[in-house]
């Protein structure tokens, strides 16, 4: 039986550690006058949601 190949071996994704998601901060103000605490979840640009890492 001939060795399968491998598919990529899933990595979690660094970033977002394999959540798929990615905390951003809201900041208020072009010149950052204001900051706020409010964090945003955001769909992780690294491996857009997915958790894995695509390289
Ligand atoms: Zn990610």
């Amino acid at each position: 039986m001939a060795a399968k190949r491998k598919t990529a071996a899933k990595k979690p994704c660094g970033p977002c550690k394999g959540t798929g998601e990615a905390s951003v901060r809201v900041v208020v103000g072009a010149r950052r006058k204001r900051t706020t605490e409010h964090q945003q979840t955001g769909m992780c640009l690294n491996c857009l949601g997915t958790g894995e890492d695509p390289n």
